[in-house]
């Protein structure tokens, strides 16, 4: 039996009211598996109304496995000397990318570890011979960069950027990124937007020490910094880590998460994460129901997959690009034949459907 005042915060927040944080708690809090069920509908009716029914795909291209960083969680983290690095030349990145192209995909996400021999003139001679050849559109995902080099990569043609701010708590990212702290990631998320790039941000649920206050304000952030996509995705622990032993993310969490984040920011792009999808067979399918509306399924060549082990499993999930499909179809959902900018974007006339 759904409780009176949970419809009531359901309905407001379908109507896109802004609910107040005492509503988020109640909707992210609730024990109850048809609360839940009726929250997940009503994010998927709000993404109905505010994308549609068309499913983005972005084609993810690991070019380095290589990292400075070394973040708590991660299996990349530079002290895991069992992981055997890689860095992908730059032709075998323009053939990955032409692979991405020829599957039908309009957009690449160029992701790897900070990998400091990318330098600003490297990754930009990439950006740039991209464009030319495949005029694909490019994201990218290399953490932490200055703001110099956010500059020439977006003059060099680079349209989007994805830096997560994995958690809200400043006391917690300081934990789990040694010698980083949460206001620089932000700084840096302000500098891409002020740059023009379409922002990309997100989380993890389930972060060990993580709070569902942690979360409300995960979302609330999400709200207050209007990004264009938002990964929200289970924390998987990777046995190379100091977080090995930690329980992993609860999917149901993530997709309360994931739902009042389609609720709370309507046209945001917001992907079924791999994560999910490595967590449980079934994870990115419910996503989809929950209010996601992109797919990244991961077109980096097969041999230097296996190497990009950020938590394991990620290379055994069903992700190839057939399976999304059908995914899709049998959601009765729509493969788009866009490069999907945000909706909000295209109507303002920042972008066209064409770009
Ligand atoms: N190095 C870049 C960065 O950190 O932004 C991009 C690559 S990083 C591997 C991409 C994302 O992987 C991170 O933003 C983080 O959210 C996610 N990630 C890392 N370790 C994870 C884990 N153990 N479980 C789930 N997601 C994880
Ligand atoms: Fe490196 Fe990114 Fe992994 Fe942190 S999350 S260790 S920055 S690859």
């Amino acid at each position: 039996m759904i409780r009176e005042r949970f419809l009531q915060i359901l309905q407001a927040g379908e109507r896109g009211e802004d609910l107040p944080s005492d509503d988020l708690v109640f909707l992210l809090a609730t024990p109850d598996e048809e609360e839940a069920e009726a929250l997940f509908r009503a994010a998927d009716r709000v993404r109905q109304r505010s994308v549609g029914d068309e499913v983005h795909l972005r084609g993810i291209v690991e070019f380095s496995n290589i990292c400075s960083q070394n973040c708590l969680y991660c299996g990349l983290r530079r002290d895991n000397h069992r992981l055997l690095r890689y860095r992908m030349t730059g032709e075998e990145i323009i053939a990955s990318v032409k692979e991405v192209k020829a599957r039908g995909l309009r957009t690449v996400v160029l992701q790897s570890g900070e990998d400091p021999w990318f330098t600003k003139e490297r990754l930009s001679d990439l950006i740039l011979r991209i464009k030319e050849e495949t005029g694909l559109t490019i994201t990218l995902s290399v953490g932490e960069r200055s703001e110099t080099e956010y500059r020439v990569w977006k003059k060099s043609g680079a349209d989007r950027y994805l830096l997560k701010q994995e958690t809200s708590s400043e006391n917690l990212f300081a934990k789990l990124r040694p010698g980083r702290s949460l206001t620089e990631r932000l700084d840096s998320l302000k500098a891409l937007r002020r740059l023009g790039y379409e922002v990309g941000s997100g989380n993890m649920v389930g972060l060990p020490g993580q709070s569902e206050k942690d979360l409300i304000r995960d979302i609330q952030l999400f709200r207050e910094s209007n990004f264009d996509m938002i990964g929200v995705g289970p924390f998987i622990p990777h046995p190379q880590t100091p977080l090995a032993k930690a329980a992993p993310g609860d999917l149901r969490l993530t997709l309360k998460v994931l739902a009042i984040t389609r609720m709370v920011t309507r046209d945001t792009n917001l992907p079924a994460t791999t994560a999910s999808g490595v967590l449980n067979p079934e994870g990115r399918r419910k996503a989809l129901l929950a209010g996601a509306n992109v797919i990244m399924p991961d077109i980096t060549p097969q041999k230097y997959r296996e190497h990009y082990e950020i938590y394991p499993g990620k290379t055994k999930l069903d992700g190839g690009l057939d399976s999304v499909i059908r995914l899709i179809s049998s959601l009765r959902r729509k493969v788009s034949q866009s490069p999907g900018y945000r909706r909000s974007l295209l109507e303002s006339g920042k972008r066209s459907p064409c770009d």
